[in-house]
């Protein structure tokens, strides 16, 4: 009898294995085939310039993506941060921008958190010696491992108000989940198997290139925290790829080269 209820239940949860994936396919597309409210396209025009530079097929898939997102993501706001359609509309544009040609979206993704502007976050730190010390800094974004991400809304309105100036809090949290879906990051998002050994070529050549000019006080396209560490570079060439395509691509052809590849997009098109 226990055998005949054990059996039974292993059956019910390898018929939900497999039926899993096409309900949420399901779900999913009758999620983009809803209307698209107005008033979130009233928002996207005006708080997401970014948006109207895509080409229309682009828009429209934006859009559908906007729905996805908005239905599957929590939005918390913290520090009495109200979340209104405003603030969903915006961060979900700019966040699907980076899987928009990319069938997955940010599965591991469940809850953003949102604070009216930049955030303290105070930490335990082991210095050299051993001993763990406070540290207290202050961060417009920040994402976690577990499937969170935290942003300061004012931080979000000024990355979205100017797209060409390669800062973009939303772009760079985000990337850093596509980087954090295999459980850590490292810079190296989830790839077919026959493209890493190029991409962490490409990166490592380019990561190194960005070390050594910032650390000699050169100028640089990419800003200077990206040369603090793999991740951090992968997010930062992200946020420029989609911002100042034009000139990554002209000062980083190898580089412009993986991202494109990657996010199956060329920005420099829009
Ligand atoms: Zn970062």
């Amino acid at each position: 009898m226990a055998f005949l209820f054990a059996f039974g239940i292993a059956a019910l949860v390898i018929a939900w294995l497999a039926t899993e994936p096409f309900l949420r396919e399901r779900r999913r597309r009758r999620l983009r085939a809803r209307p698209f409210p107005e008033a979130w396209r009233a928002i996207l025009r005006q708080r997401v310039p970014l948006y109207r530079r895509l080409p229309v097929a682009l828009q429209r898939r934006l859009r559908e993506d906007v729905q996805v997102f908005i239905a599957d993501k929590d939005f918390i706001g913290c520090d009495g941060q109200e979340i209104t359609d405003e603030v969903r509309v915006t961060i979900a544009a700019q966040a699907s921008l980076l899987v928009v040609n990319r069938e997955r979206g940010f599965p591991g993704l469940n809850t953003i958190l949102v604070y009216p502007a930049a955030f303290v976050v105070e930490r335990l730190r082991p210095e050299p010696s051993g001993v763990l010390q406070e540290t207290r800094q202050v961060l417009s974004g920040e994402s976690w491992s577990r499937g969170q991400v935290v942003l300061s809304w004012e931080d979000v309105l000024a990355g979205a108000a100017d797209p060409g100036d390669g800062r973009n809090v939303v772009i760079h949290e985000l990337a850093h989940q596509l980087d954090q879906e295999k459980g850590f990051a490292n810079g190296a998002p989830m790839l077919e198997r026959h493209r890493y050994a190029r991409w962490s070529h490409v990166m490592a050549v380019e990561f190194a290139r960005l070390r050594e000019q910032s650390l000699a006080g050169q100028p640089t396209l990419l800003s200077d925290y990206g040369a603090t560490e793999p991740a951090e570079f992968f997010a930062v060439a992200s946020e420029v790829f989609f911002e100042q395509p034009g000139r990554l691509s002209a000062e980083h052809p190898a580089l412009y080269d993986e991202l494109s590849r990657y996010y199956r997009l060329d920005p420099r098109a829009w």
